[in-house]
C-alpha cells in the first residue's frame, strides 16, 4: 500500500462559511497516482471542521449554517471560554474534524450531489487542510 501526504491552504472570508474544497482534494488524489484506496481530509483547527454535503444547490449551505447558528448562538450566558468563540469550538466538535472518501479509478467516489466542504466557524482566517491518500 502506498501513502501520499499533502496539504493546502484555505482563506475564509466570513466568520461562518462553508468552502467547497472538492477540486483541491481531487487534485491531491490525482497527484498521488493512487487509483484505488481512500483519502482522509483532516482539519487541524479547533474552530473549523470538514463535512460532506450537497454542493449543487447553495441554499443547502445557507440552511446548514443558519441551523447551526440557531442551535449554537455566538453569545450565550454560561459560556466560560475567554476568547469569545465558544460557539465555534462547539460547532467544530459537532461537525467533526475529518472525512474519509473512497477512491475509484483515481477519482473521489462521491455521490452525484456531494462535495467536500471546509467549514469555517471563526473566520476570516488563513486555514490549512491536511490530506492523506492511501491505496495502490
Ligand atoms: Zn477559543
Amino acid at each position: 500500500m502506498k501513502i501520499f501526504e499533502s496539504s493546502f491552504g484555505v482563506d475564509s472570508g466570513d466568520r461562518n462559511e462553508m468552502i467547497d474544497i472538492t477540486s483541491q482534494v481531487q487534485g491531491v488524489v490525482s497527484k498521488s497516482g493512487i487509483a484505488c484506496g481512500d483519502v482522509v481530509v483532516y482539519c487541524p483547527h479547533t474552530t473549523a471542521a470538514i463535512t460532506i454535503n450537497e454542493n449543487a444547490d447553495s441554499d443547502v449551505v445557507h440552511d446548514i449554517l443558519s441551523t447551526l447558528a440557531e442551535l449554537i448562538p455566538h453569545k450565550r450566558a454560561g459560556y466560560r471560554h475567554c476568547e469569545g468563540n465558544s460557539d465555534a469550538h462547539c460547532k467544530s466538535s459537532l461537525i467533526g474534524c475529518s472525512e474519509q472518501v473512497l477512491i475509484k479509478g483515481g477519482k473521489l467516489n462521491l455521490g452525484t450531489w456531494q462535495g467536500i466542504f471546509f467549514c469555517e466557524f471563526d473566520g476570516p482566517r488563513n486555514r490549512k487542510v491536511l490530506v492523506q491518500v492511501r491505496g495502490q
